[in-house]
């Protein structure tokens, strides 16, 4: 829900070539935005344990990036990428303002989008 008014219904498949089908590829993860056909968002057995991790993936199907990529998010926070792992630095790309909608919103610290703390840390 959105202000309180329900904009999304997440419901079983008919015959709708566009569609998102579950599966555990070992991780938590999905594409961002409809890729069209039969689009994989992948929940391990961990994953479905936590409601948030579930809203995160298919808010990445509806075309949602992490908030932490958002343009202006170093007005909020303070990338530190010598604490990153080596090779995750990709998670904490940062898009342009042409790229993304940010839609008036305020930067969220608390969104199910926004990467923890020690998210990627070494
Ligand atoms: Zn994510």
């Amino acid at each position: 829900k959105v202000d309180n008014e329900k904009c999304i219904d997440i419901l079983p498949r008919d015959q709708e070539s566009d569609h998102v089908e579950l599966w555990d590829s070992g991780s938590c993860s999905s594409a961002v935005g409809k890729s069209g056909g039969r689009q994989m968002l992948s929940l391990t057995s961990t994953c479905v344990q936590r409601h948030g991790t579930i809203m995160h993936e298919f808010l990445h199907a509806f075309g949602f990036y992490h908030e932490q990529s958002r343009s202006d998010r170093d007005e909020w926070i303070i990338v530190n990428y010598d604490n990153i792992e080596e090779g995750k630095e990709h998670n904490f790309r940062k898009y342009d303002e042409d790229d993304i909608n940010l839609a008036g919103t305020e930067y969220d610290y608390g969104s199910v989008m926004h990467y923890g703390p020690y998210g990627f840390a070494v």
